[in-house]
């Protein structure tokens, strides 16, 4: 299949839509991301009974692509077999770009050990079948960079992305050193999120995704409301000001830099336009 992409198209790199305060109006939601120019999205996955769900919104919305995991906060979900049904997911639907979310949450959460008992399975999971992770990492930083440094220096660490990017300079510049990309989403457009802003003006025009984070996270000027992905263009614009840069650059560099990590690996072919 082929994704059009236009000039100022833009790529929502995390979302769900999946959530049942989409219930009442989706068809609406996609008609007005398609009007804003979002010509893909990758729908993020907490945990695998959402999973045939999400498959069939993929059924309904062409243009979307999807992952499979286990976030941080829902290791009650995890059972013996989940790295199974998760592994066949994956195998068995190409749309499947990537594993996650998973990560480490110590913000909401003290459980540790817990966490990383359903995180180190799906690293290695994603590792053996060579997709992307998309990465939760909320007040964890030292910790998550412990885990994939370890993985690095064995030779199994996974690429992947940094979803809704919180953390400071620093603490990014250690996953940039690993290969890891940095997903800013509507927290990047809060007038007090110094450390993002700093992030968001560092990061390398090669390594930098969008994304909404919807139904979370409004950007402004719609903060406090459910979020959508035709409001990622709030994110752009807000990194549009940030770097000096037009909207068009960065939907441009965005677009490149997301087919890279989640179109390619699914012979996704993105038509210039
Ligand atoms: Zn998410």
């Amino acid at each position: 299949m082929q994704l059009s992409e236009s000039k100022n198209s833009i790529i929502d790199s995390h979302c769900h839509i999946v959530f049942s305060n989409f219930n009442e109006d989706r068809e609406k939601v996609a008609a007005r991301w398609r009007a804003q120019g979002v010509k893909a999205l990758l729908h993020a996955c907490v945990e695998p009974s959402e999973i045939p769900a999400i498959k069939s919104m993929a059924d309904q919305f062409q243009e979307m692509r999807y992952s499979v995991g286990v976030h941080p906060l829902d290791v009650h979900h995890w059972g013996p077999d989940t790295v199974n049904v998760l592994k066949n997911a994956a195998l068995d639907d190409n749309r499947v770009v990537a594993i996650g979310e998973l990560g480490l949450d110590l913000f909401k959460a003290e459980n540790l050990s817990e966490q990383l008992s359903i995180l180190m399975p799906q690293l290695h999971l994603a590792f053996e079948l060579n997709l992307p992770v998309i990465v939760h990492c909320r007040d964890a930083a030292k910790e998550m960079l412990e885990v994939f440094s370890k993985l690095s220096e064995a030779g199994r660490c996974p690429k992947g992305v940094m979803h809704c990017w919180s953390g400071n300079v620093k603490e990014m510049r250690g996953f940039l050193d690993l290969g890891f990309f940095i997903s800013f989403s509507g927290n990047v457009t809060f007038k007090n999120a110094i450390d993002i802003h700093e992030c968001a003006k560092e990061v390398p025009h090669t390594r930098f995704l969008v994304e909404t984070d919807s139904p979370f996270l409004s950007p402004v000027p719609h903060r406090g409301k459910r979020n959508e992905p035709s409001f990622v263009k709030h994110v752009v614009d807000k990194i549009s000001d940030i770097r000096g840069e037009s909207f068009s650059e960065i939907a441009q560099k965005n677009n490149s830099k997301c087919k890279r990590i989640v179109c390619v690996a699914l012979n996704i072919t993105i038509a210039s336009s």
